[in-house]
């Protein structure tokens, strides 16, 4: 074997489960099995190798300035990549070129910003389990976030954890039989990459790593918390290793314990499509996408946050939304913040570069336009005294003295590369100043030689010359060429004149390129000193990235709330849900041609306790019931709702049961896996939790699933639970159960009948459904007039027979809501009416308004 590929070989050993990125010149070459498999991956050529021996050695690689994408493409397949680079040289090296891995790419260690999402951590997990209990952190290091925790030993529970963060990567101190459970949850659920029996769990090496990293005060706070602590160092050593620099960057750990936010699992997270839609899985359409009007990315991620982590804190809630109401109450502040924010880049991974060194004049001119708009925002917080803004005002760090060291030392425009220099402003270093004018002859050196050798041979004609392949000449024409001295060496002749050099011009032509390196390696080195600087001020800057952050999601939050016609709900510990004209923030935005019907809600824990709602298919069940879910949520996010007025008592736990849509990749039946959710929801619910049952017993034959659906409305109401709940049903002999259970209210989404046709009225009133109106909606559907004809021929003789009854109406407690077509066209021609801007309409356009006006009562 050649002694390279020994060197390879050698290197590979080490990498045998990832795919090795060999430098050799301007290329990453990959051998043997890593080649064969990174060419079927990335379709590039195999080629081969001479390595020493009989056979080449399979081979395939890619430019280095272009390895980004391949990399990315193999990380999103499952691979890990190990960068190796040459350590010195090439050209000065003396014999084989030392070579070593300089950092592993893991899809959780992900660094490059064309791999990342702008609005959304990357998130590194890891999890250490003991018999008693579990450790869980999660670490984003492209802005050096970490977060941990510990659980009792329940699977369901630590996979709320992973639902609410979902890691990327997940490393455990486990088996891979064991670990069952985490790596299907894993690869179906979070799309994430499990790493079992990884060594870094070692319990003495844990406690000194997070000691390093988080000083005594984290020791003495949660060292008695074994799994925490594992699971803390186990993460800190594991991104030393894969990344094989100073972490240091990675100094603020928020431990959170279980009871701080509001507690979700993931299928009720995906249900209310809160940061992703359920179907399509875009932003587009989620809770997320309403609420998101950040204007810089750790703004977005940060909001995104406060969605998954809604919290249980009425203070905290209440301080949240006194900034809020603050920015919502001032339409100047906020657009002049706004615009002070929309110059604000991705600080957070900005200083992340910077810290490992990699940042250049660009990065760094980024960081300098991003904190010259600290001073004016702080500013501009003087003019408001709400505690939450006060923080941020006081916690922003005008950090001047390192935007004017950035400032006085890199031009505006600085290059790509740093290694090339031409980004050190004019006057900021003598040294840097004299080689540049000695490079562009900016003291004329040339003249001042030419005006010496006139004199001193008398050759009037004299003329330095430059040309780019042979450098500097004395070039002396024909008639003067008896003058010419001993000393000019004669370099080439040409028609009418003759070229020399002499010592001294080739002593300065040296300096002269001398020079260009020597001012490269100056300026880079300057650059280098700058970088530590800054980083080394790190801790500040991230505070005010911090500030920041929150500011925008505030701006965020206020401005959507006066766009969307929100309020601030009142939150408390009261055990009541009291929503007035409440609407689906996200539905709302996509029936904006009609009207959104607004409804109430209102739960406690005594007399309201479950909602049984019936009504037709596509009356508006889900979306109602969702609605009030979310509202709730958004409360205790800190948000103002979509209603005209809430009060909100704070819930513990929030869980849907919504839909039966079948789970194939994990082979269970609809019903089973509607089950399983339901006994996890009867598990976990306590007094204060907020449950919501669509169409529950479904999935099974008509008597089982009525009985199962009144046995779980019952135990959810009863003593065991008596939590807060909705429950949307078909079956509408469920409806006695007002009658026989405390707490429990009938309630039906209105329809009208038209002769065949359904209207639906969207507007939930107290009492059961007359009808089940399922022939109508077939026909709204689309069915065909002659299926559902002879549906309701059917119908009329299984009435006939006795084998069906007709839905028997009892008639509820409270009066019925009597609603008509007219109440409906009045409802919306308010609207209408409210929405109305009087400063712009024109004439005619009021005359067509009226008209259509009119139209809503015909
Ligand atoms: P169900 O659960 O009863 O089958 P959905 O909640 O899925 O019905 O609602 C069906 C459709 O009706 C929704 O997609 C939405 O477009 C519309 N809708 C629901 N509620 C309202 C409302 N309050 N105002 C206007 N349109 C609504």
């Amino acid at each position: 074997m050649t002694s390279m590929m020994l060197q390879y070989l050698e290197i590979k050993e080490q990498y045998k489960d990832f795919i090795l990125f060999y430098r050799l010149g301007d290329f990453y070459e990959m051998f043997f099995q890593d080649a064969i498999t990174a060419s079927r991956e990335l379709e590039l050529t195999l080629t081969g190798r001479d390595c020493g021996e009989k056979e080449r050695a399979p081979m395939c690689g890619v430019p280095y300035h272009s390895v980004e994408p391949f990399i990315g493409k193999l990380i999103s397949k499952g691979y890990k990549v190990a960068i190796c680079e040459q350590m010195e040289d090439p050209a000065s090296a003396k014999g084989l070129v030392k070579r070593e891995v300089v950092r592993e790419i893991t899809p959780g260690t992900v660094l490059e910003s064309s791999l990342l999402n702008e609005t959304k951590n990357n998130y590194l997990c890891s999890i250490y389990f003991d018999k008693s209990g579990v450790g869980i952190s999660l670490a984003d290091i492209t802005t050096g976030e970490i977060c941990a925790t510990s659980l009792e030993n329940e699977p369901s529970k630590l996979l709320n954890e992973l639902g609410t963060y979902g890691p990327k990567e997940i490393i455990t101190n486990i088996d891979s039989e064991r670990g069952a459970f985490l790596k299907s949850f894993a690869s179906e659920r979070l799309g994430a990459f499990v790493e079992f029996d990884v060594p870094q769990f070692d319990y003495q090496i844990c406690t000194r790593r997070v000691l390093e990293q988080f000083g005594t005060d984290f020791l003495d706070k949660y060292g008695n918390d074994g799994c925490l602590v594992c699971a803390t160092g186990a993460i800190l050593e594991y991104i030393q290793k894969t990344q094989k620099t100073d972490i240091s960057y990675i100094n603020t750990i928020n431990v959170y314990g279980q009871g701080q936010y509001l507690e979700m699992d993931l299928n009720t997270r995906r249900n209310l499509e809160l940061c992703e839609t359920m179907r399509a899985k875009e932003k587009r359409g989620s809770l997320y996408w309403v609420l998101d009007k950040t204007k810089t990315s750790m703004g977005a991620r940060m909001l995104r946050n406060y969605v998954e982590h809604p919290l249980l804190d009425v203070r905290k809630i209440q301080d949240r939304q006194g900034a809020v109401a603050t920015l919502f109450d001032n339409l100047v502040l906020r657009e002049e913040i706004s615009a002070h924010l929309s110059k604000v880049l991705d600080l957070e991974r900005l200083m992340t570069k910077v810290v490992y060194g990699t940042a250049n004049g660009k990065d760094m001119r980024a960081i300098h336009s991003t904190l010259s708009v600290i001073p004016d925002i702080k500013n501009l917080l003087y003019t408001v005294n709400t505690k939450e803004l006060a923080i941020i005002r006081e916690g922003l760090d005008p950090l001047d003295d390192i935007c004017s060291l950035i400032d006085n030392m890199l031009i505006d425009l600085p290059p790509f590369s740093i290694r090339e220099g031409g980004f050190i402003k004019q006057g900021y270093n003598q040294e840097v100043d004299q080689l540049r004018d000695i490079m562009t002859d900016g003291r004329g050196w040339i003249e001042k030689i030419e005006e010496r050798e006139r004199e001193k041979t008398g050759i009037k004609s004299l003329r330095i010359v430059y040309n780019q392949a042979a450098g500097y000449f004395i070039e002396v024409t024909n008639s003067f060429l008896s003058k010419v001295p001993e000393r000019y060496i004669r370099k080439r002749t040409l028609a009418n004149c003759e070229r020399f050099v002499t010592d001294e011009l080739k002593e300065m032509e040296s300096a002269v390129l001398g020079a260009k390196d020597k001012l490269s390696a100056l300026e880079y080195d300057l650059f280098v000193e700058l970088r530590k600087t800054v980083a080394d001020n790190l801790k500040r800057i991230q505070k005010s990235a911090n500030m920041l952050a929150k500011l925008d999601v505030y701006i965020s939050l206020a401005e959507v709330a006066v766009k969307n016609n929100y309020v601030c709900p009142e939150v408390d510990y009261s055990d009541v849900i009291d929503i007035k004209d409440g609407r689906h923030p996200v539905v709302e935005k996509f029936v904006k041609d009609s009207y959104f019907v607004p409804n109430d809600t209102y739960l406690n824990t005594t007399t309201d306790k479950m909602a049984l709602i019936t009504g037709p298919n596509m009356a508006g069940k889900s979306t109602y019931m969702r609605q009030s879910a979310i509202i709730v949520l958004m409360a205790q996010i800190g948000s103002f709702v979509p209603a005209k007025s809430a009060r909100i008592g704070v819930i513990d736990k929030l869980f849907t049961r919504v839909g039966a849509s079948d789970d194939l990749a994990s082979g269970q039946s609809t019903f089973m896996l509607e089950m399983t959710e339901v006994a996890y929801i009867l598990a976990n619910a306590t007094k204060k939790s907020f449950i919501i049952y669509d169409e529950i017993g479904r999935g099974t034959s008509t008597f089982d699933g009525m009985s199962i659906a009144r046995a779980i409305a019952e135990y959810t109401t009863g003593k065991k639970i008596g939590a807060k709940s909705m429950f949307a049903t078909h079956y509408h002999e469920l409806t006695s159960l007002e009658t026989e259970f405390d707490g429990i209210v009938n309630y039906n989404i209105a329809a009208k009948k038209r002769g065949d046709d359904i209207t639906f009225l969207r507007k939930i009133v107290k009492g059961p459904t007359d009808d089940s109106y399922g022939i109508e909606v077939a026909k709204l559907a689309g069915v065909p007039n002659e299926v559902v004809k002879r549906a309701k021929a059917i119908l009329a003789d299984m009435i006939e027979t006795g084998i069906a009854k007709p839905i028997e109406v009892k008639k509820s407690a409270q009066p019925e809501l009597s609603l008509s077509f007219e109440d409906m066209a009045t409802y919306e021609a308010a609207d209408k009416i409210k929405k109305l801007d009087l400063n712009t309409i024109t004439p005619i356009e009021a005359m067509n308004f009226i008209f259509e006006l009119k139209k809503l009562f015909q």
